[in-house]
């Protein structure tokens, strides 16, 4: 059987896998290819980790140590290390990652390449606690890229068009608290009257939403200081929930709720490293608005609520701090995240996206490099793309790493 990536959505149309041991190998097999893709844990909806025509390499059996350095407060790790492996490290030292994504499964390579986020107003991506990476490019040779060097925020959220990101050295914070409080039932005059008061009232804040129901399913607090009690109007929930409560599935795999403390890399995810996260059986889209948008944006979803109903799990809204990594989602701008966890009903799905990126497109909506979208992303709505071409041209100009996914958004 052929690979498949891990929703089983997407047959690799790669060669074959390879799976070097050491750095060297890493760079031998890189020089010796004439077209190649690193490979992560495959959590990607679309063929942004593929290359038909050529080979991916995985470098989780290459043994790098996880060193964390105390006094400057940063970890250097693989590539491949997964957050939820390193997490516990972390806190074990008395360290934290400021934010982590709703799932731990996913490399921390793969998971910067794409801009993957959390939630909090006040948060950025995961790719802003990256401080340095190396990188094998395509000549085989090892590069290092340091904040404030000239090219390094075009380097970390890279769509995997670089080269082969070996390790990474994160920046750090203490070691922190969070408690979870979900509330059911928001209603949407709340949403659309109070949205900066839901957004401040915790560390973390998502809520959940088919965009047809009466109010919004789930607001879902994190917080690391007091804890909120009432919510706009919302209901304390009386138990756990799943992020799709509203279509029935249990929260087993979830992490722990109704307001019990623990550690952040407990907490911060809404899935258990040990289970299968959100539903498994699904497909999801994501699409980015500037913050100020955010209401604007909620009731062009709602317009579309009688179509996006049939086909969603469940969607979240969360926020995203401003960054000036050029691929990411809140380059140059807080940003809003619409996200869908749909049904496994691709060409639905793939007939529905068009209309919402219509809806979307006044407000300069981007897409999610890593998740099912239609449009092609331009240079208008991603402002720093022809820079990032510059770069990749520069680090890559045989087009090595230049897959069809690659060739397709950034550019030949
Ligand atoms: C259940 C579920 C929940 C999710 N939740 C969130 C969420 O909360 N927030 C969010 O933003 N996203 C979320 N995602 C999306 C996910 O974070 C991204 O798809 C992420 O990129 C997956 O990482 P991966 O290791 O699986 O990478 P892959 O899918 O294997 O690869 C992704 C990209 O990274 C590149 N890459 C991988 N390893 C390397 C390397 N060593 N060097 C260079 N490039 C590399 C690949 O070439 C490819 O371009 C979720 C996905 C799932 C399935």
């Amino acid at each position: 059987m052929a690979d498949v990536n891990w929703a089983g959505n997407l047959a690799y149309a790669a060669e074959r896998i390879l799976r070097p041991r050491t750095l060297d190998e890493v760079r031998e097999m890189v020089a010796a290819a004439p077209k190649i893709k690193a490979l992560g844990t495959r959590h990607c909806f679309n063929d942004i980790a593929d290359f038909d025509g050529g080979v991916q390499i995985d470098i989780g059996d290459v043994e790098v140590p996880i060193e964390i350095d105390a006094e400057s407060a940063t970890v250097t790790v693989s590539g491949a290390t997964r957050y939820g492996e390193l997490a516990p490290v972390l806190h074990g030292r008395g360290f934290a990652l400021p934010n982590l994504a709703s799932l731990p499964h996913c490399t921390i390579a793969g998971s910067v390449a794409t801009g993957t986020h959390g939630s909090g107003r006040r948060n950025q991506g995961l790719a802003s606690a990256v401080s340095a990476l190396e990188l094998v490019t395509a000549d085989g040779e090892l590069r290092r890229l340091a904040k404030g060097d000239k090219d390094f925020a075009g380097a970390v959220v890279n769509v995997g068009a670089l080269g082969v990101v070996t390790r990474m050295t994160l920046d750090l914070v203490p070691a922190f608290e969070v408690r979870q409080n979900v509330f059911d039932a928001l209603p949407w005059s709340a949403l659309f009257d109070h949205f900066d008061e839901i957004e401040d009232a915790a560390y973390s804040v998502s809520m959940f939403t088919n965009w047809a129901n009466d109010s919004v399913d789930l607001a879902w607090l994190k917080s690391t200081g007091d804890q909120r009690t009432e919510l706009f109007g919302a209901r304390p929930a009386d138990g756990p929930r799943h992020p799709a409560h509203a279509a029935g599935l249990p929260a087993d795999n979830c992490t722990e709720q109704l307001g019990v403390p623990g550690p952040w890399h407990e907490r911060l995810p809404h899935f258990k490293l040990g289970f299968t996260p959100s539903a498994g059986d699904e497909l999801q889209s994501e699409y980015f608005v500037p913050y100020r948008h955010a209401t604007a944006a909620f009731e062009a979803l709602r317009g579309l609520g009688d179509r996006i109903a049939p086909l969603v799990l469940c969607s979240e809204i969360r926020a995203i701090a401003a960054d000036d990594q050029w691929l990411s989602p809140a380059q140059g701008g807080d940003r809003v995240a619409l996200h869908f966890t749909w049904h496994q009903r691709q060409a639905e799905v793939e007939a529905l996206l068009p209309v919402i990126e219509e809806r979307l497109a006044p407000f300069g909506v981007r897409a999610h490099w890593g998740k099912l979208f239609h449009h092609r992303p331009s240079d208008g709505s991603w402002p720093m793309l022809g820079a990032f071409r510059e770069l990749r041209d520069r680090l890559d100009p045989d087009g090595v790493f230049r897959s069809p996914y690659v060739a397709r958004y950034v550019g030949r």
